[in-house]
């Protein structure tokens, strides 16, 4: 409701009175009909709502009931007396009905004022609920997001192909997750302070701010590292280096932070861990324990790569095979362990008297294949002649008991004695047999 004005409030019972003051001055002996109107102030001040005025217009009022009888030519009549205390007591009626409606209505006023005003405060306090949710909803997308590019880097570290790749890979993540930082990888041993902080403990160490950390003087820092991290980087619970990072403002890293890189750099030990055993069991599948040379597996391989090899470029290549003589009385003789020494340095006579574009395998127990590649089975026989000769150059000692080994030789060569790696085979090792029957220790390329 719109509230009158000061003016209106005072200018109003003041030209009521006047005019009730007039008229009773023009006509006193009337009184009792003009008495009554001066009701109007009290209609006037319920509508304005002046409280503590209307009281005291209550009183003159009511005073003016009382005196305007005595006042008035004839007023003190029994019957104008008791008209005027009848008017006076109407008008008190009229004030406590206006009086008790108002104070009803206001009430009513202070009932919608108060609920409005817990209405605006329910709304103040949605709308503080709401923003905290959005806060949060902000704060757990960035997390999703953090986390997503997470998985993502993992996946990445996990499919590297070589540890390189797999540092490289850290780095760029812990980049991308410190964005303005310097990230630096480490291998080998401690190079400074801080390498030699976390070699020692085996933990990694946060520096929130290198201008107050007790543990360290201000100048052990780089000019552009207030804040500080550095985190082992551990091979088969061996530390193989270091990862730092460093940003120039202070409370860069948080304990968080330091949580996160040092899942990053577990995740990149594990992966370069899995690309080692991944390698060592490939390696292990196609190099024999013993003797270090190819496995009977990679030699057909190899002889099927050097067959399409040789067909494109038009060049023969040659299949060498050999086996050592009487190799089982040897073992009789000298014991297995003896054996096994001759079978390493058959291997290290036969891998070692050829080319590096050469092949050499352990084809069997005591047989070994070889593949020399772009030469006809002369070259290759001559070849062959070197190795059979080195051998049986090599003098063994085995319980002060000296020996000899020798071997024997079958050479074939592609593609005029075969064009698959089979008859190949099949081929050489025929003439290893016929090199076996004519007395041993000896080349046969027929
Ligand atoms: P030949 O001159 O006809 O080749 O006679 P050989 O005794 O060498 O032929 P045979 O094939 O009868 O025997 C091969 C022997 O090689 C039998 C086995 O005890 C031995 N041998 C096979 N693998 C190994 C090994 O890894 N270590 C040792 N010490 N001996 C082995
Ligand atoms: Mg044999
Ligand atoms: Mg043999």
């Amino acid at each position: 409701m719109r509230r009158p004005n000061a003016l209106v409030k005072v200018a109003g019972p003041a030209a009521i009175l006047g005019a009730l003051g007039w008229t009773l001055w023009l006509w006193p002996a009337h009184f009792l009909w003009i008495y009554p109107a001066s009701g109007a102030l009290f209609i006037w001040f319920s509508w304005s709502g002046e409280r503590e005025v209307k009281y005291i217009f209550l009183f003159l009022v009511t005073a003016a009931g009382f005196i305007l009888p005595k006042l008035a030519p004839g007023g003190d009549s029994l019957y104008l007396m008791a008209g005027a205390l009848a008017e006076v007591l109407c008008l008190w009626l009229l004030f406590y009905a206006l009086s008790s409606s108002e104070t009803s209505r206001q009430a009513a006023r202070d009932q919608v004022a108060a609920e409005q005003a817990e209405a605006a405060q329910r709304v103040r306090d949605l709308e503080d609920e709401l923003a905290r949710y959005r806060l949060h909803l902000d704060s757990t997308l960035a997390r999703i997001r953090d986390k997503g590019a997470l998985a993502e880097a993992i996946h990445d570290m996990g499919a590297a192909a070589n540890p390189d790749q797999v540092k490289e890979r850290l780095e760029t993540l812990l980049k991308n997750y410190f964005p303005g930082a310097v990230v630096e990888l480490r291998t080998g041993a401690p190079r400074d302070f801080a390498d030699t902080w976390v070699a020692e403990r085996k933990i990694p160490l946060l520096v929130r701010d290198s201008a107050s950390d007790s543990r360290f003087a201000r100048t052990q820092f780089g000019a552009g590292e207030r804040s500080f991290m550095a985190l082992p980087l551990s091979l088969f619970g061996r530390l193989v280096g270091f990862v730092r990072a460093s940003a120039g403002e202070p409370e860069r890293f948080k304990a968080s932070d330091l949580r996160g890189a040092e899942l990053a750099c577990t995740l990149a030990g594990v992966s370069m861990e899995n690309i080692y055993l991944f390698d060592k069991v490939n390696e292990l599948a196609i190099k024999d324990g013993l003797t270090g040379l190819y496995t009977h597996r990679a030699f057909q391989s190899r002889v099927e790569e050097e067959i399409l090899r040789a067909a494109r470029s038009k060049t023969p290549f040659s299949v060498v095979m050999a086996d050592i003589d009487h190799f089982k009385s040897y073992n009789d003789t000298f014991g297995h362990q003896a054996g096994d020494t001759v079978l390493k340095a058959a291997a290290e006579v036969f891998s070692g008297g050829v080319r590096d574009i050469d092949f050499s395998a352990r084809y069997g127990g005591e047989e070994f294949a070889l593949v020399i590649t772009g030469e006809g089975k002369e070259r290759a026989a001559a070849v062959a002649e070197r190795l059979r000769a080195a051998l049986e150059a090599r003098a063994f000692n085995f319980g002060g008991k000296p020996s000899r080994v020798t071997a024997s030789f079958g050479v074939a060569e592609f593609p005029a004695e075969g064009v698959t790696a089979s008859q190949l085979v099949r081929a050489a090792d025929e003439r290893l047999y016929k090199a076996k029957e004519a007395g041993r220790n000896r080349v046969v390329l027929e």
